[in-house]
């Protein structure tokens, strides 16, 4: 058996709300990263991959269970273990060969050495020759190379990347990855075990030995599928699609089918995929069309819709939610309800949706009801933002409630005034409140 560099029991952590009461963002993650190997961590943002990271590099402290470093337990920032970020956090007023050396400065090695160092991993991720270079004059892709070259100069046994392609163009990820899977395959780098978090599950299934996938409210490793296959992989062999398939597989698996202990997290507060209306059109129609005809595969899908998958996952999570379309194994069915929307006109599309929305989102039904009781038809947004508060953070509970808020106006549910954060009844409506409340 390979040696456990980093091996995780039952870790748990949270953090404090608003209110001040804990909120669980990770509970009993048990995970362990073995020489030899790259595993690929997805999830849904928010799911706590990047505090798992910061709790393996040491840079935090797990609140429950056992962390281990080569056996031994893990107290403070590990020697042997390197984290690159997705902001490139460099520091603007020093060159690249500055940047570098700070990973070395901290761990008080001579400057001759450092500048030897620094050189050597410059040179290693391919930017020799702007060493005296400072961050503004490099492209981002170059930047995040910078980044790749600190994590290296500290020649780290462990190397974990969160997001760490993601902000760069696809062309510009897809190199970098291609360089990074090149210095691991050629044994130049002293890393010897890699974790990926990603957002790209074709990225994950290319580069990675094991992908897991993680889970929500808390977080924590819902699935795991191994991948023998040499590298550098093809993305169109039918073995890479089969598995991409079978990923977005586990990426969409229902809920209902896992063991008990599923969201802690209240009704109201339900974390509402990021997933805009005019999308959530688009998808269905473009669904609905040939080639697809009511079926589609989500790859093929996000091929043919040019979305990422990490715009059209919330989408068709969005789509599934209200009924308008059943997600399945890696599969996407237009609901007869949902044929219905795509052949509708305008009118009825708002109208089946708002009745979707109020069937399905109980915060949306919560606002509309608690509108329905107030005589003016408006309340401030306030005290929802407060009730999802109780258990979601503050940015967290804004994002639940502006989409709620999108979809409410789309279906016709409720409308927001921008200018004073007033939620309110629609047009129309607010006027039969008023004569109702005239008359009692
Ligand atoms: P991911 O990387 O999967 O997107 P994170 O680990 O960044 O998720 O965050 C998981 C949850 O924990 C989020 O709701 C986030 O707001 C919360 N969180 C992360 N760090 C802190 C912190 N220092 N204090 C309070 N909440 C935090
Ligand atoms: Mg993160």
């Amino acid at each position: 058996m390979s040696l456990q560099l980093v091996d995780l029991k039952n870790v748990g952590k949270s953090f404090l709300s608003a209110d001040g009461t804990a909120r669980s963002v990770l509970e009993d993650v048990d995970f362990t990263l073995n020489e030899g190997e790259i595993v690929a961590l997805l999830g849904q943002s928010g799911s706590g991959k990047s505090t798992l990271l910061r709790i393996m590099a040491g840079l935090i402290p797990a609140d429950a269970g056992d962390v281990r470093y080569r056996g031994q337990p893990l107290y403070g920032p590990a020697r042997g273990i390197a984290m690159v970020f997705q902001s490139f956090a460099l520091f603007p007023w020093l060159t690249v060969q500055q940047n570098v050396e700070l990973g070395l400065e901290a761990r008080g090695i001579a400057a001759e050495e450092r500048a030897e160092r620094a050189e050597k991993a410059i040179e290693l991720i391919g930017l020799s020759g702007f060493e005296g270079a400072l961050p503004r004059e490099l492209s981002g892709g170059m930047r995040q190379r910078v980044g790749i070259a600190r994590a290296l100069v500290v020649e780290p046994e462990v190397l974990l990347m969160d997001e760490a392609f993601s902000a760069l163009d696809v062309l510009t990820g897809e190199r970098l990855r291609e360089d990074i899977l090149e210095l691991w395959q050629g044994g130049n780098m002293s890393t010897k075990a890699i974790l990926v978090v990603s957002h790209n599950i074709e990225e994950a299934v290319l580069m990675a030995d094991r992908v897991l996938v993680f889970a929500s409210d808390p977080g924590r490793v819902r699935s795991e599928l191994k991948i023998d296959l040499p590298r550098p992989r093809d993305v169109n062999s039918p073995a890479i699609r089969a598995l991409i398939d079978e990923v977005y597989a586990l990426m969409t698996a229902s809920r209902d089918g896992l063991p008990a202990a599923e969201p802690a997290a209240k009704p109201l507060a339900i974390r509402l995929p990021e997933a805009d209306v005019i999308s959530m059109e688009g998808v269905l129609e473009m669904l609905a069309e040939a080639p697809f005809n009511g079926h589609a595969d989500l790859p093929q899908l996000v091929e043919e819709s040019e979305l990422t998958d990490e715009e059209l996952l919330p989408i068709a999570k969005a789509l599934h939610m209200l009924e308008f379309a059943v997600v399945a194994h890696g599969d996407i069915q237009l609901t007869p309800l949902g044929r219905h929307y795509v052949d509708g006109h305008n009118a009825l599309r708002h109208e089946l949706f708002g009745q979707q929305l109020l069937a399905h989102v109980p915060l949306a039904a919560h606002i509309r009801h608690s509108l329905e009781q107030e005589a003016s038809g408006e309340l401030p947004e306030e005290p929802f933002l407060r009730l999802l508060r109780e258990s979601l953070d503050k940015d967290e509970a804004e994002r639940v409630l502006q989409v709620t808020i999108e979809w409410g106006r789309y279906g016709e549910v409720f409308e927001y005034n921008y200018n004073n954060g007033l939620i309110h009844l629609p047009e129309g409506e607010e006027d039969e409140q008023e004569d109702a409340a005239e008359k009692a």
